[in-house]
C-alpha cells in the first residue's frame, strides 16, 4: 500500500508517503494554497506513483466525487498504454468538492504552448502559473530567479495577476516515474488543485496535436479526468500544430509575446532565454526563419547557425520530431502563411531524409514496444554510456551521473537511456549499439 498523509500550514502543505518500509516528504509551497483540496492534489500526485509500484493507494483526506470516478477510466487509461502501470486498489473517502470560484488560470511559463493558450483565451484567462520545480530544480535559485522575473514582466505587460507555487514534487519523484510520457500532466493537476480558490477553471497548454497524439503525461483524454466537481482542468491548444502557435505568438497585436519566449533552459551561465541550438530551439526556430519573423524574434541566436540547413540540421531524429516537421510542412503547404518557399523546400527534402533514415521499421523492431521516451536496448550497453551523455549537449554532467546510477543499481541488461525534460539523441545511440553488436 501506498499510505499518503497529508499536512499543511500557513503557506505550505506537505504530502508524506510510505510505501514498502520507505517513506518520502513532499511539499508545495505559495501563498494563497487552496487546502481544501488536499485529497484531489493527493490523488492526481500519487495515483500514476501507486501505479507504478504496483500498490494499492490509500488518502488521509477525501477526493472529490467526480475524481474518485474518474478513477478506473484513469486507471485504464495508463495500463493501456504502459506495461509498467498496472490498475490497482484504492481506498478513498469522497465528498462533494468544495466549493470554487468563477476565475480561470493557466500554467504559463513563456513557452509557445503557453502563449498561444494565453493569446488565444485572453479575456479570459486571470491568473498565469508558474510551477517552480517542474522544469527547473527547486534548488536551481538563480535560473528560478530569472524565470520569476520574466513571468512577472510577461503578467505586467498583459495585466494578469501571476502565481508562483514551489515544489519538489519532480525532483523526488523523477527515479519513480518518467515525467515527459507518464507523470507531467497529473502533477500540473496536483498543482491545479492547490490553486487559490477563487479560480475555477485552469488551462493546460497542449504539447501535440490532436493528429499526432502519442502516450504522454499531459494528453486531451487524460488531463480533464484530473478535473474535480468544481475545478475544471482544460487541455488546450491540441488542435493546432507548432507552427499555427508560433504564428500567433509572433503576430502578438500587443507585441509583447515574441520578446519574452523561452523554449529551453537557455544559457544558464548567462541567463540567456534560449540556447539556440537544441532540438526544441531548432523546432522554433525554423517555423521563424519559414515566416520571415527572424527580426521579431530577439530571445533566439539566429548567428549561431550559418545558413537554414545548419538550423535544419539540429532538428532532432525522434519520431515525434518527424510528425512535428511534417506538420509544419503541411502548414505552410495549407497556405495557413506566407513564408520563404526556397526554404520550404530544403525542410521538405529534410523530412523526405527523416523518413527514409530516421525512424525505419528497423527502429520498431529494435524496441519492445514503441514509447518515445522509454527506449529499452536489450543489452550491455554500460561501455557505451558514457559516450552517449558526453555527446548530449545539455547537462551533460547530471545525465551522466543518471545513467552511472542505472547501471550501478542494476546488473539487468535492460538499460533505460531517458531523461525528464532533454531527449539523448537517439542517433547517437543507434550507432553505439550497431557498433557494440557488431
Ligand atoms: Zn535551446
Amino acid at each position: 500500500m501506498l499510505k499518503v498523509t497529508t499536512n499543511k500550514t500557513a503557506q505550505k502543505v506537505l504530502f508524506s508517503i510510505d510505501y514498502l518500509g520507505n517513506s518520502q516528504e513532499l511539499y508545495f509551497k505559495g501563498s494563497r494554497l487552496n487546502t481544501a483540496s488536499l485529497g484531489d492534489a493527493a490523488f492526481c500526485a500519487f495515483l500514476p506513483i501507486a501505479m507504478k509500484k504496483g500498490l494499492g493507494l490509500s488518502i488521509d483526506r477525501p477526493v472529490s466525487k467526480q475524481l474518485a470516478m474518474n478513477s478506473q477510466t484513469i486507471q485504464g487509461i495508463y495500463s493501456t498504454w504502459f506495461n509498467d502501470m498496472a490498475a490497482v486498489d484504492i481506498k478513498l473517502k469522497q465528498h462533494s468538492a468544495a466549493k470554487r470560484g468563477s476565475k480561470v488560470a493557466s500554467f504559463f511559463s513563456c513557452g509557445i504552448d503557453s502563449l498561444d493558450t494565453l493569446l488565444s483565451h485572453f479575456e479570459e484567462i486571470d491568473y498565469l502559473v508558474y510551477v517552480e520545480g517542474y522544469d527547473v530544480w527547486p534548488h536551481e535559485k538563480s535560473y528560478l530567479k530569472f524565470m520569476r522575473q520574466k513571468i512577472r514582466e510577461a503578467a505586467k505587460l498583459y495585466k494578469k495577476d501571476v502565481i508562483f507555487i514551489t515544489t519538489n514534487l519532480h525532483l523526488e519523484l523523477d527515479t519513480h516515474i518518467r515525467w515527459g510520457d507518464q507523470y507531467h500532466g497529473a502533477a500540473l493537476a496536483t498543482a491545479a488543485h492547490l490553486l487559490p480558490v477563487d479560480i475555477g477553471k485552469v488551462y493546460i497548454p497542449s504539447t501535440f496535436t490532436y493528429s499526432s497524439l502519442l502516450p504522454w503525461g499531459s494528453h486531451p483524454i487524460l488531463d480533464p479526468l484530473w478535473s474535480s466537481g468544481s475545478l475544471q482542468i482544460v487541455h488546450d491548444g491540441a488542435a493546432k500544430s507548432r507552427a499555427e502557435k508560433i504564428l500567433k505568438v509572433y503576430s502578438d497585436s500587443m507585441g509583447i509575446a515574441p520578446n519574452i519566449v523561452r523554449v529551453c533552459l537557455g544559457d544558464r551561465t548567462t541567463g540567456r532565454h534560449n540556447c539556440s541550438e537544441c532540438e526544441k530551439c531548432a523546432r522554433t526556430m525554423l517555423v521563424i526563419d519559414l515566416l520571415n519573423f527572424k527580426n521579431k524574434a530577439k530571445t533566439f541566436n539566429f548567428k549561431k547557425h550559418k545558413n537554414f540547413q545548419a538550423l535544419i540540421d539540429e532538428i532532432g531524429d525522434l519520431p515525434m520530431e518527424l510528425l512535428r516537421t511534417g506538420e509544419t510542412i503541411q502548414f505552410f503547404r495549407n497556405g495557413q502563411a506566407t513564408y520563404d518557399s526556397d526554404k520550404l523546400a530544403v525542410l521538405e527534402s529534410k523530412f523526405q531524409d527523416m523518413t527514409k533514415t530516421g525512424f525505419s521499421s528497423t527502429y520498431y523492431d529494435t524496441f519492445e514496444k514503441f514509447i518515445p521516451t522509454d527506449l529499452i536496448y536489450r543489452t550491455k550497453l554500460s561501455d557505451c554510456i558514457k559516450d552517449v551523455s558526453v555527446r548530449h549537449k545539455d547537462n551533460a554532467i547530471d545525465k551522466t551521473k543518471k545513467m552511472k546510477g542505472i547501471i550501478d543499481s542494476s546488473k539487468s541488461v535492460a538499460i533505460k537511456l531517458y531523461s525528464s525534460q532533454n531527449i539523448v539523441r537517439l542517433k547517437h545511440v543507434k550507432k553505439l549499439f550497431k557498433k557494440h553488436q557488431d
